[in-house]
């Protein structure tokens, strides 16, 4: 056994995201960054009126961008805020608006150097994005993001229920070893 076991790199996990302690957490928020239900208001109820406060400051965030905030009384230090699209029924870009949610948090967590975040599964509560068709598009991201970013140590996906759970190991397993 090594004294400083490697992590690994990209874990699902069955959960609620706002108890993890990670560099940072992803929110899949709405446009105004001023909160909303399903994961957002949970991020919001735990980290307290302070993120509120900052999200203000913001003045929202375009669908499929993201923004960068402190994670106040979350175990998390950071969280960041993505837009993911509104499923419409899968023919105005949805698929590429939520790769690009993807690339729009990993770039913000290239660029303040962070090595560990976690998901939860974006688009797919009140945004009635298709898990079936989310969970292959995440995880091609998250791996790519992997293979890229050198610091980038782990990536974890938070799945609420146990079925989104099934959908996310059968979508890997669907994918095959990493290359
Ligand atoms: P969206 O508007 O992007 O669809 P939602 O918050 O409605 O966002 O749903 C996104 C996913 O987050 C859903 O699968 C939902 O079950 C899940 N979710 C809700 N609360 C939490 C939580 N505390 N931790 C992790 N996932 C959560």
């Amino acid at each position: 056994m090594s004294q400083h076991p490697v992590p690994e790199p990209l874990v699902l996990t069955q959960g609620d995201i706002t108890r993890v302690a990670a560099d940072a957490i992803v929110n899949a928020a709405n446009t105004s960054l001023l909160g909303g239900g399903g994961v957002d208001g949970a991020i919001h109820r735990a980290a307290g009126p302070g993120l509120l406060a900052e999200c203000r400051t913001l003045h929202g965030c375009p669908t499929g961008e993201a923004r960068i905030t402190g994670g106040y009384h979350l175990p998390a230090r950071h969280v960041i805020h993505t837009v993911g699209p509104v499923w419409q029924g899968g023919h105005k870009g949805e698929r590429e608006t939520l790769a690009r949610c993807y690339r729009s948090v990993f770039e913000l967590v290239e660029r303040h150097g962070l090595r560990s975040v976690a998901f939860p599964s974006i688009s797919t509560g009140a945004y009635r994005f298709p898990l079936s068709e989310a969970a292959p598009i995440a995880l091609r991201e998250l791996r790519a993001a992997l293979v890229r970013l050198p610091r980038l140590e782990q990536v974890t996906v938070v799945l609420f229920s146990a079925e989104d759970l099934d959908v996310y190991r059968q979508a890997l397993a669907a994918a095959g070893a990493p290359s």
